[in-house]
């Protein structure tokens, strides 16, 4: 196993963009962070003392239209889930994500805006090393229709699987073991996607108003609606892959072993990685140094630990 240090920017970068639920104007700035913390959302719209919401998947609260996060206050930070991928892929573990909306910005639905971020930062090595979550056991969520599962392996590996009864997606699948560079080039541009029908119907309804043809790919009857066409034959379901990771990244550390995700979405990501934490013989959590497991540790209590 390789020994990494954990990581944060080097100086406090901000961008603007459309929030997907509200359609408006959001301001994101990312900060610099101590080691150990994770990822920390600040929402600067409401008090103060209500604001701050941990990047965690024991924070989940909703999984339509993009990963929700609550805090004990009832203050949310919705459309976490590209900005959590783009932040593993650049290899970030430690930052402030500072927000004045519920909202983080769609931007071109993709990832890459947020890995040009922390390029444009630059990136602080910390003390502290990276622990690892391992997978020692099988474990899977779902049924037939949708499911995620974990297996061992050396590195971190996703394969998916999506099966669209369509002709324009239809059956796509794909697998990635990641190494330095993986995500950025193959990942990380994929965009999100939605079906023409099914935008008209959630925008006639109040929602995703700031959904467009900038921010996703819009399939259509007879094909894509984006004049530029695709960036990858197999967009779609690199997306799903880039969704996964961005999920999985909420458990706040990186995992060793192989994700594999059968039309999985929000929803079932979430739901394996509590699946997994209530399964402790499937799993250990190991200080790179030593490479030794850590004492257990009650579910959770690892990512501010
Ligand atoms: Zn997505």
């Amino acid at each position: 196993m390789r020994i990494e240090q954990q990581r944060t920017i080097a100086k406090a970068v901000t961008c603007k963009g459309i929030g997907l639920h509200t359609g408006k104007l959001v301001t994101l700035t990312l900060k610099p962070a101590p080691e150990n913390c994770g990822v920390i959302f600040i929402r600067k719209d409401v008090k103060e003392s209500e604001s701050i919401i941990h990047g965690s998947y024991l924070n989940v609260t909703k999984t339509m239209l993009g990963t929700t996060l609550t805090n004990s206050s009832d203050v949310d930070i919705s459309t976490v889930e590209h900005l959590m991928a783009g932040l593993w892929g650049a290899g970030v573990d430690n930052v402030i994500v500072e927000v004045d909306a519920p909202e983080i910005p769609i931007m071109d639905g993709s990832s890459q805006p947020f890995i040009a971020m922390v390029e444009k930062a630059g990136l602080k090595t910390q003390k502290s090393f990276r622990k690892i979550l391992r997978i020692k056991d099988e474990v899977e969520v779902g049924d037939k229709k949708r499911s995620a599962k974990f297996l061992p392996a050396d590195n971190f590996t996703v394969k998916f699987k999506i099966n669209f009864n369509d002709n324009i997606i239809g059956k796509q699948r794909a697998r990635y073991e990641f190494a330095a560079d993986t995500f950025k080039q193959e990942i990380a541009a994929a965009r999100t996607f939605g079906f023409k029908h099914e935008v008209e119907a959630m925008h006639a309804a109040g929602l995703a108003l700031g959904g467009s043809l900038d921010n996703a790919i819009v399939v259509g009857e007879d094909g894509i609606l984006n004049d530029d066409g695709l960036r990858f034959e197999d967009e779609f379901v690199r997306h799903k892959i880039l969704d996964s990771i961005g999920d999985l990244f909420l458990f706040g550390m990186r995992i060793q072993g192989e994700f594999i995700g059968h039309r999985s979405g929000h929803s079932t990501n979430n739901e394996i990685l509590h699946t997994l934490i209530a399964n402790p013989r499937a799993w250990e959590v190991i200080d790179p140094t030593t490479e030794r497991p850590l004492a257990p540790v009650a579910a959770g209590n690892f990512v501010y630990a």
